[in-house]
């Protein structure tokens, strides 16, 4: 008992709720020294020895004694001496042992003792009291007074200094220990984790950082089972484990479980918010576009291969609505980015109130950003196909009304393509490819703005690819050729010009029609090589024909590429003049809306163009934007009325008024008409009464060969002027 109360004076670290009083009284003193506690310098080793007795005897060989273990002895014959001078030297640091006879005059042994030890500075020093009685109640008197240890008279001299070297080897041990101690409790403070050593069966055993903690300390409520589990498995197997948890939404923590020697367990709590926070960041970044707030392209490829998994499990399908901007390229290159931007936040909200509105019981939806001005959403439902269904529907409908900004409007509409997982595709790569191929499909065909996924469209675009490469060698070898539909006037029904139409044949696909072969040659750039192609055809043909004294005006077809970006201009000079023709044979059909742009590198070619005589005609006009503005400033020389118009004008009051405005307008221009697609002789009767000036269709001639268009010639000088009924289409 004695000796636990003996022990506890230096070895276990000072704590408020301290054990002894010893201990309590030299809490304080612990508390001060902190600052620089936690240095690494060797701990300091005293040198004064303090010895009082009143016996001369014993005090010169107590003094001999301590000298023999290098120490500097300070002897005195009274107690309130030996006090004085054991404060100053603890005062210097240099107080390493008091040894104190028990009975003195004045201040006995015990007194001085406890005197000692009520002095903040001396935790540590060890203080032996020399008895003269061997009964225990003088011991235990020395042991409650502070004694570290006692020494019996009479005393053992031989003996004594191995005594004060065990005794001075403890308290430096005790020292050094105590410093240690308060090394780590610094670092541990210093850090901001927190620690517990736990029991295996969750009992705590200490905490550095609370007094008597709970089992509750460990982490909230809904954790702990998970936690006590990790303990116990821990204190098993010794293995470390982790375990984090959340805590009211923004808080995170780790805690780690490690088993320490004897079978405890040292849980170490982390506050990781900031870590999580950052690695939230992170993700966002990598995932997520950062102009719509939607995730982007990688995130969505990862949703839908989870959502595949998903779906094998649930045996469910997966619809992926694949969506593109028809016209966004265009307001991006006129308006700008940061319009162009303003858009897509706005697109990207509809979507997500589109789908908001397609809600269904059981159904998985999340819209991302996939590329420029693609979306892509996904679907997961027992039932998909409706649902897949409404959604594409949905979307297409949010585009309906225009999108505004800053006082402009835009109508960029949705092309929507739909596959469904697994019937359209194995695998995320694969549905996703063939969403987008549905999404193509509807963009090519004209009405409908939503395509659901067929396996024909798969080969339909391979088709496409594959053309896009004979095209190129047909154009490389001069594999196309040229057909020329006549015009006439309608006044006296003459032949008065004819326009050149591209043909090409090929081999194994028989004759593909301009429409098509155009727009691949235009996505693919081929159209500036093509054109030019038709531009030398044409001149090659002239030059011909003059020779044989014809003088036939000549229009040729001008894509908006190749207007843009053909030199156009130069061409027909450098071919005119190499053929040896007057470029005023030449007209050139643009289309309205090259016309809309009203870019300056079109209004230069165009004044080139009529600089070298050549007229310029706006062709299928109607269809475009009809903004007649543009026609006023850069009046045309002709004006084509596109087909759709034609085709039931003599029947739709709506064709009718537009036909009849488009005649009034060129007419007070001064521009010549031209009627496109004339079938029947009642559009005929109908254009001719509303003064039209020219046709062009079946009804008077298809397109021709130069050949056959000779011929034509021939008979029309022999038989002049024919009678329209004489034309009938086909012949
Ligand atoms: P377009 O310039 O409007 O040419 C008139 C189209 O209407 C031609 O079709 C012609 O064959 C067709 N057509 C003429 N009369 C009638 C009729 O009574 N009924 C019907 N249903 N159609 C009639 P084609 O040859 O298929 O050409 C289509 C389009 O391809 C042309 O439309 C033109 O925009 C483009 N194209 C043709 N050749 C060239 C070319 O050399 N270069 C460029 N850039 N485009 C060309
Ligand atoms: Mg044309
Ligand atoms: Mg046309």
């Amino acid at each position: 008992m004695s000796q636990a109360v003996h022990r506890a004076s230096w070895e276990l670290p000072p704590q408020p709720s301290g054990t002894t009083d010893v201990s309590d009284a030299a809490s304080p003193a612990n508390a001060a020294g902190r600052a620089d506690a936690a240095d690494t310098r060797p701990v300091h080793a005293p040198r004064i020895a303090i010895i009082a007795d009143d016996e001369d005897i014993g005090r010169l060989l107590l003094a001999e004694s301590v000298l023999a273990r290098g120490l500097t002895p300070q002897a005195f014959d009274n107690g309130t001496a030996a006090l004085a001078a054991a404060l100053a030297a603890a005062a210097s640091g240099e107080l390493a042992i008091v040894l104190l006879d028990v009975d003195m005059p004045g201040l006995d042994g015990y007194a001085v003792c406890r005197r000692l030890r009520a002095q903040a500075q001396l935790p540590a020093v060890p203080i032996v009291m020399v008895t003269g009685h061997e009964d225990s109640t003088a011991v235990t008197r020395a042991f409650e007074a502070g004694a570290t240890d006692f020494i019996s008279k009479p005393v053992n001299w031989s003996l004594l200094p191995r005594r004060l070297e065990y005794i001075l080897r403890n308290a430096a041990a005790a020292r050094a220990l105590a410093e240690r101690v308060t090394q780590v409790r610094t670092l541990v403070e210093a850090i901001p984790d927190t620690l517990w050593v736990v029991a295996p069966d969750g009992r705590i055993l200490w905490s550095p950082n609370a007094a008597g903690p709970q089992v509750e300390s460990l982490a909230p409520a809904e954790q702990l089972p998970q936690v006590l589990s990790a303990i116990r498995k821990t204190a098993q197997d010794g293995v470390q484990r982790r375990l984090q948890y959340r805590e009211s939404g923004t808080q995170s923590y780790e805690l780690r479980f490690s088993r320490r020697e004897g079978g405890d367990v040292v849980v170490v709590r982390q506050d990781t918010s900031e870590r999580t926070a950052a690695a939230e960041r992170i993700e966002r970044l990598a995932y997520f576009d950062p102009l719509t707030g939607l995730p982007n392209r990688q995130r969505c490829i990862e949703t839908a291969e989870a959502l595949f998994a998903e779906a094998d499990r649930l045996r469910q399908s997966v619809a992926v609505v694949y969506l593109d901007l028809n016209s966004f390229k265009r307001i991006n290159d006129a308006f700008g980015h940061s319009v162009g931007d303003a858009v897509l936040r706005t697109v990207a909200a509809r979507l997500m109130h589109a789908l908001e509105q397609c809600r269904r019981d059981g159904a998985v939806s999340s819209v991302a950003r996939f590329g420029g001005d693609e979306f892509v959403i996904l679907l997961r439902h027992a039932d998909v196909r409706p649902l897949a269904d409404e959604v594409a529907e949905a979307c297409r409908r949010a585009f309906l009304n225009p999108i505004a900004y800053e006082g402009l409007e835009f109508y960029p509409a949705p092309s929507i393509g739909v596959a469904v997982y697994p019937d359209d595709g194995p695998d995320v790569a694969t549905v996703l490819k063939n969403a987008d191929t549905a999404m193509y499909q509807a963009k090519s065909g004209a009405a409908r703005s939503v395509a659901i996924y067929a396996p024909a469209m798969s080969s339909r675009l391979r088709d496409w690819l594959d053309l896009e490469a004979r095209l190129r060698h047909a154009v490389q070898q001069e594999r196309l050729a040229l057909q020329f539909q006549p015009k006439f006037r309608l006044r006296d029904q003459r032949l008065v010009g004819v326009e050149a139409l591209l043909r090409w044949c090929d081999a194994e696909h028989g004759d593909i029609p301009p429409n098509r072969f155009v727009e691949i040659a235009e996505d693919s750039g081929l159209i500036i090589e093509l054109g030019s192609w038709v531009i030398r055809a044409v001149c090659r043909q002239l030059a011909a024909w003059q020779a044989r004294g014809l003088a036939l005006p000549v229009a040729i077809n001008v894509s908006g590429k190749q207007m843009l970006h053909g030199d156009v201009a130069r061409v027909v000079e450098a071919e005119a003049a190499a053929a040896g023709i007057p470029a005023s044979l030449i007209e050139i059909e643009i289309t309205e809306s090259l016309l809309i742009k009203d870019s300056a590198t079109v209004r230069e070619a165009l004044e080139r163009l009529r600089a070298l005589g050549c007229g310029i005609a706006l062709d299928d006009f109607g269809t475009g934007y009809s903004s007649l503005a543009y026609i006023t400033r850069f009046p045309p020389d002709r004006l084509k009325i596109d087909q759709s118009f034609i085709r039931q004008v003599d029947q739709s009051p709506r064709d009718a008024a537009i036909a009849n405005a488009i005649l009034a307008l060129a007419h007070s221009l001064d521009v010549i008409v031209t009627a496109e697609g004339v079938e029947r002789p009642g559009q005929l009767e109908w254009l001719r009464a509303r003064g039209c000036d020219e046709v062009q269709g079946f009804l008077l001639s298809r397109p021709l060969g130069a050949r056959q268009l000779e011929q034509r010639l021939l008979t029309e000088a022999g038989a002049s002027p024919a009678p329209a009924s004489t034309h009938a289409p086909g012949s």
